[in-house]
């Protein structure tokens, strides 16, 4: 499950890194030190936390990728203070047809853990992951991914709940689901959506133009600044419809992307809170973060680089603005 950040903590420069807050999106067993179902180090769960603490990450939506995740992501969001998704991948969207009793019952099932999670701590935020993943069809079928994509949007509607959408290869079927399902303009108002985000967008600027004009909203992470190209997109991005997030423990911002060029600008001090110094999993120090997974603190450099595209806004207004739009889209009034 990756993890969505929010933000701060004083630090002695000219930069006030307290002054800079996110939301990120965290449940995957890494953060416990296993990869792949091997253990390779300590669970350092409540490091990871302090380090993201520090990098000015005030809370984190916890992302569900199927009932049985969002269960799980309900109850560390629960424990930890955050928030979490209920909703199925589309690549583990089989699920529904393997589920006994059938999709109806999955659909139902997932109805319950949102119904019964509504309010408090770890509330259920958002609808999804869903969407719909055409680079990933091994997983599951188009068909069957449009299926049970097209299905929990009516979920949505019943809860009045944004979407925490997953679109990839796929976009022109993406967004006729939603069209068809009556989200073609204000983010689904008028049928009783809340509108919500396309994450980890890779998309081109027409495409996420049309799902701006939809009345949804577009976050990026390292995944969508790899190229040239992705740059450009984020640029494009309306300041009152991104969003940024980290998908830890995937999507790390990494020496070969684009993205390079525009982090080597960053304060040391900031680079300090957001970037630590990692290791390898076989050298693991307790502490320090691990080469290879991503991690809450990240956030900083995506915002960074937002703010090298958009020349001229202060990186504080950057944060400022995917914070408020974050907040107000998924009804986070606490942290106000
Ligand atoms: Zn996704």
């Amino acid at each position: 499950m990756p993890v969505t950040v929010i933000a701060a903590k004083p630090a002695a420069s000219e930069v006030q890194p307290e002054k800079y807050r996110f939301i990120v999106n965290l449940t995957d067993p890494v953060f416990r030190g296993y990869y792949h179902g091997k253990k390779k180090h300590d669970d350092d769960m409540e490091a990871m936390l302090e380090r993201a603490r520090a990098a000015g990450v005030k809370s984190m939506i916890i992302t569900g990728g199927s009932l049985h995740e969002s269960k799980e992501a309900i109850e560390l969001a629960k424990q930890l203070g955050f928030y979490a998704t209920a909703g199925c991948h589309p690549t583990r969207s089989s699920q529904f047809d393997q589920f006994r009793g059938g999709p109806e019952k999955y659909l139902e099932a997932l109805d319950q853990l949102i119904a019964a999670n509504l309010t408090g701590k770890g509330r259920v935020v958002a609808v999804g992951e869903c969407g719909l993943d055409y680079d990933r069809t091994h997983f599951a079928p188009k068909d069957v991914q449009r299926r049970h994509f097209r299905s929990q949007l009516a979920l949505a509607k019943k809860y009045h709940l944004p979407l925490f959408l997953h679109s990839r290869a796929a976009h022109q079927d993406f967004v006729q689901i939603l069209r068809d399902e009556g989200f073609d303009k204000d983010g689904g108002k008028a049928v009783g959506g809340n509108g919500g985000v396309v994450h980890s967008f890779t998309g081109t600027a027409e495409e996420a133009a049309e799902l701006m004009d939809m009345g949804f909203h577009v976050s990026v992470n390292g995944c969508s600044l790899k190229t040239a190209d992705n740059l450009a997109v984020a640029k494009s991005i309306r300041p009152d419809k991104i969003m940024l997030e980290t998908d830890a423990p995937w999507c790390s911002l990494t020496s070969t992307h684009a993205s390079k060029a525009h982090l080597t600008s960053m304060p040391p001090a900031l680079n300090a809170l957001y970037f630590p110094p990692a290791t390898k999993p076989e050298s693991f120090v307790y502490g320090r973060p691990v080469k290879g997974r991503n991690e809450p603190t990240a956030i900083g450099g995506v915002a960074w680089v937002i703010h090298k595209l958009n020349e001229g806004i202060p990186f504080e207004k950057v944060t400022e603005k995917a914070w408020k739009n974050t907040v107000e889209v998924f009804g986070l009034t606490e942290l106000q």
